[in-house]
């Protein structure tokens, strides 16, 4: 299978070149490949899997759409199951913001979302920039690149989208923003009021300001609550909307359902996919009706009208909530952050455990080197790769994020047990050693 991969595939594949297997079987939180070796899945699907791999109540609803004499695909044409998706989406978003929000259904992936977010927010204004951060992440089509700060993967499409404004996002590690608490996180938000009101910046009413409340990509990085309210409030007062991206957070994964709560804020745009869909692809933007002034008709697109994408995403939104999943998440993952740590006191190549919920990273960083002003060392992603490796050589699947390459991931599925946790800590603190 991976010589014909490798003889076939582009080359631009990605997860295959640092987990070169092929999955036969999967179940939970593991899959089997087809040698029979088992893995404990901590990529989740870059973080779709909310329920882990063929949960039954995602796999007796999809049973029965197929079962049903639904059809399976409606373009965006209403069917009951369409109709119970957006009650049960509608109903787990605060009622604030779901009693005046509206949804528009997208392509089937996150990108299709940003894209969907960045024409309703010009047509709504008139305006053309769009203010995002550095280190985030919105996808790889044309426009959701332009927003994406990590400069890699930009470096080779000549002429993406112009007009977009970078500013710093409250990187804990390495931004001194982020270092003095409070005044640090002052500083933050003074600085981005600096950025909007200097002329010399080039930034003119913008259409939108687009953010993660968790950089996942860019390294799993949380914002600082009172950060993220501050943002809102300077683009309130400015009657910038505010997109919150919630792909990788949304449905539980931070340890509240949706992670613009843990400030409590609400968005004018949230653009929600991956977990939504149960698994299946699915994607859409929840934004408030004053935004929706786009014409009938103005966003078309030919997939989005999955049925078993809408009944599995039904059927995981429920579980999560009946099982208040999102709480499991934030326990398992202080669990998970506190263990990390432990390890982080007997290795001198950790330099940052961070993360929010059930999105953990661990920053590898070079001892060897000087450190800078604000006491952090240099990335050293060759370590990191090799960290990764050897976790996966011992049956541990996970992910390398961040601007340099050098942040472990941890993404495990939502219902992730105590014992769990603690095996996956055995594996990655035997393999840091
Ligand atoms: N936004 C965020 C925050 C993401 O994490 C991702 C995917 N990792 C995307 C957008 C893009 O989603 P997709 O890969 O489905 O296009």
């Amino acid at each position: 299978y991976l010589a014909n991969q490798e003889h076939r595939e582009s080359n631009a594949r990605s997860y295959p070149r640092r987990i070169p297997i092929a999955i036969k079987e999967a179940s939970g939180i593991t899959v089997k490949d087809v040698e029979g070796k088992v893995y404990i899945d901590c990529l989740s699907g870059a973080g779709t899997l909310a329920l882990g791999h063929n949960h039954p109540v995602v796999i007796e609803a999809i049973q029965q759409v197929l079962n049903s004499h639904l059809p399976l695909h409606t373009l965006d044409i209403t069917t009951p199951v369409k109709d119970e998706f957006v009650e049960e989406l509608f109903s787990s978003l605060p009622e604030e913001f779901a009693s005046r929000a509206k949804i528009q259904f997208c392509g089937p992936a996150g990108a299709d979302a940003v894209e969907a977010a960045l024409k309703l927010v010009k047509t709504a204004t008139g305006r053309r920039s769009i203010l995002s951060f550095h280190g985030a992440y919105h996808g790889m089509t044309h426009g959701a690149l332009s927003l994406t700060g990590n400069v890699g993967p930009k470096q080779s499409v000549a002429s993406l989208m112009p007009d977009v404004h970078f500013l710093p996002y409250p990187y804990s590690y390495r931004c001194p923003f982020n270092q003095g608490g409070e005044l640090g996180e002052q500083i933050g938000h003074q600085y981005v009021q600096h950025v909007l009101d200097d002329p010399e910046s080039g930034i003119v009413s913008p259409a939108g300001l687009i953010m993660e409340i968790v950089q996942g990509e860019g390294g799993v990085i949380p914002a600082p609550d009172n950060w993220v309210r501050q943002i809102r409030s300077i683009t309130r007062e400015r009657g910038i909307p505010l997109i919150v991206d919630e792909v990788q957070t949304g449905l539980g994964r931070t340890g509240k359902l949706f992670a613009f709560e843990h400030a409590d804020i609400i968005p004018d745009v949230v653009i929600l996919s991956k977990a939504i869909g149960g698994s299946l692809p699915l994607a859409v933007v929840v934004y408030d009706k004053s935004l929706d002034q786009w014409a009938p008709g103005a966003h078309a697109g030919t997939f989005r009208g999955n049925q078993m994408a809408m009944a599995a995403g039904i059927a995981t939104i429920r579980f999560i909530r009946e099982n208040k999943l999102e709480t499991n998440a934030a326990q398992m993952g202080n669990r998970l952050i506190s263990h990390l740590k432990e390890i982080q006191k007997n290795s001198s190549s950790i330099g940052e455990v961070r993360g929010r919920g059930l999105m953990v990273g661990v920053e590898i960083v070079n001892t060897q080197l000087k450190s800078n002003a604000i006491g952090s060392y240099p990335a050293y992603p060759e370590l990191a790769r090799q960290i990764q490796q050897e976790c996966f050589t011992r049956g541990l699947i996970l992910e390398l994020g961040g601007r340099y390459g050098s942040v472990v991931r941890f993404l495990p599925p939502l219902l992730i047990t105590e014992e769990q946790v603690d095996h996956i800590c055995g594996i990655f603190d035997e393999a840091v050693r």
